[in-house]
């Protein structure tokens, strides 16, 4: 079983370990979840021609849009649009799910 005390999520910029949740920003990138410093995060947006940095998946924006997909997709559905839309509008989720389970439940809360 894993163990929260022996489970350490480093940054991927400067790869140094994440201790808080507050901390921690979590991207989408290239099929890729990584995690990052707030602040290291923060930088490579601000840094020119550092190139795509993906879409941030966690915080309550990221659980919002990734619920708001498959909302829109039953609704979609229910006016007579093919079922396949659902499967990937669960995508978000299940990104936003990998997030949690490889990254923010081993992070205290702050
Ligand atoms: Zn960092």
């Amino acid at each position: 079983m894993d163990n929260a005390e022996d489970h350490v999520v480093l940054c991927r910029k400067c790869f140094k370990p994440i201790d808080r949740k507050s901390d921690l920003v979590v991207t989408f990138q290239m099929f890729r979840v990584l995690p990052y410093h707030h602040q290291c995060y923060e930088n490579m947006l601000q840094t020119p021609g550092a190139g795509s940095m993906g879409s941030r998946i966690d915080g309550l924006f990221g659980t919002l849009g990734a619920m708001t997909g498959p909302v829109i997709a039953l609704f979609l559905i229910a006016r007579g649009l093919p079922v396949w839309l659902l499967v990937i509008a669960c995508i978000p989720i299940v990104y936003r799910a990998i997030a949690w389970f490889r990254y923010e439940k081993y992070l205290g809360p702050s």
